[in-house]
């Protein structure tokens, strides 16, 4: 097989050997500090993958090849323009690259995408994707899920940070599966990048177009996997790219609290809190999470959001759950708490969507009426969120894939008999 880069300086920093490379050291005195590149893996054809890969590691892929710095400069800016205005995964396509240049590219990078298993459409028009990993050093691979919600004014992706969730909020179907990896920056990157080839949006321009916003609030805590979903929203939102406004992307975080302040210092995109109780008897069994970071510490690191003003509200969503967090005192005590902190903020409410086996029921349309009055009459935005997708299992709550449906034990069997087969 041919490793082109196998022994090359790339190789060596991507693998972390010594390397007496100076060109990686932070630059004194620069005021926007230089981030130090990750580690990359090649991909068993000894390529690079460059989707995922920031400006400035795509750059560092060329030079590190042998390309002249002032080369690597030009074709890596090319090159992003291609990839993330055009749409291209074909160097032969990039028609400013030279004829003799194209097949050098080829043969040591590759431009990925999700690998699609199955793609879903609901009767409503939301459309769902079961995507597939690449396989990993143990020879598995791992399903993770996007969603598409279509509105009459906006168009919203709704992408995945993890394969599963370490979290465990006990009404939400991800929670519940076992097996939890990071989603890399190519594989959040390349859920926005598949949305926009599925909807033939190519090239990248601000008007027109269907796919409007971004929310994380796919499968997985992004704040767990904070700085992969850094690198792949500012890829999102570099302007010479896909060029989404950070107003256009939402992160939804648990109560993450160490994180929040980053999240809004480094990405500054909109944030939406999964609150779903007042009381911490309540958020302490529902959103496990509130038994490290405690519903007082939470809205303090809210009203700290740095970026959170009258125009930029936070979201705090709160999940409708029969006879567990819908009564009107509860109504009544999340208007204080949010009054007594001066949030910023409005309330979505999501009526609960079931799955099988789920321990709770959605509230009574009239109980998540007055709820929401409640709020409403207190001068803080309260809308019911419309439930989407449920039919093909995407509404929130429901992604879950099918192979972690297998149980345990099937699992088990089914590594026994790999391990028989490999004798
Ligand atoms: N992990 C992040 C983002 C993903 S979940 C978070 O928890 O915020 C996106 C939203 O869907 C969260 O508010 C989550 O609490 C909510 N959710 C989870 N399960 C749900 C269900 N079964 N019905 C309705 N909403 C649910
Ligand atoms: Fe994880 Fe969010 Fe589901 Fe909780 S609601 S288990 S944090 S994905």
């Amino acid at each position: 097989m041919d490793r082109p880069l196998a022994k090359s300086r790339l190789f060596r920093y991507m693998m972390r050997m010594p390397d007496t490379a100076t060109n990686l050291m932070p630059i004194p005195g620069h005021f926007d500090p230089v981030p130090v590149p990750r580690e990359f893996k090649p991909r068993a054809d000894g390529r690079i993958d460059l989707l995922g890969l920031t400006k400035m590691d795509l750059r560092m892929a060329l030079e590190t090849s042998q390309l002249e710095p002032k080369q690597a400069k030009l074709r890596a800016k090319q090159v992003w323009h291609w990839i993330y205005n055009r749409g291209v995964t074909d160097f032969s396509l990039m028609t400013d690259i030279s004829k003799t240049m194209q097949p050098w590219l080829e043969q040591r990078f590759v431009i990925s995408r999700p690998e699609v298993v199955e793609a879903q459409v609901s009767t409503d028009g939301t459309r769902k994707w079961l995507l597939r990993s690449d396989l990993d050093s143990n020879g598995g691979t791992q399903d993770y899920e996007m969603v598409f919600i279509p509105d009459a004014d906006r168009g919203t992706l709704c992408v995945s940070s993890q394969v599963g969730c370490t979290l465990n909020c006990r009404f939400c179907h991800t929670g519940t599966m076992r097996l939890v990896r990071n989603l890399t920056p190519g594989e959040i990157v390349g859920q926005v990048m598949l949305a926009r080839d599925a909807l033939g949006e190519w090239p990248s321009q601000p008007e027109g177009r269907m796919l409007t916003n971004i929310v994380m609030m796919g499968m997985g805590e992004p704040l767990y996997n904070f700085d992969n979903v850094r690198d792949a929203l500012k890829i999102v939102m570099d302007g010479d790219g896909l060029g989404l406004s950070r107003r256009r992307i939402t992160l939804s975080t648990s109560g993450v609290v160490p994180m929040m302040a980053r999240a809004g210092e480094e990405i500054s995109v909109n944030l939406a809190v999964s609150l779903h109780a007042v009381t911490k008897e309540v958020r302490d069994e529902i959103v496990p999470i509130n038994r490290k970071y405690g519903i007082e510490e939470l809205l303090q690191a809210c009203a700290d959001y740095p970026g959170a003003n009258n125009a930029r509200r936070i979201t705090f969503e709160y999940v409708m759950l029969r006879d567990k967090n819908d009564s009107d005192d509860e109504a009544h005590e999340l208007v204080r708490l949010i009054k007594d902190y001066q949030l910023p903020a409005k309330v979505n409410l999501i009526p609960f969507n079931p799955w099988p086996g789920a321990p709770y029921e959605c509230s009574t349309p009239e109980r998540i009426k007055s709820f929401s009055n409640i709020i409403f009459d207190a001068g803080i935005s309260a809308p019911i969120r419309t439930p989407r997708g449920r039919d093909i299992d995407a509404a929130c709550g429901q992604l879950k894939t099918a192979s972690e449906k297998q149980s345990r034990a099937e699992l088990d069997r089914q590594a026994e008999e790999k391990q028989a087969a490999l004798g």
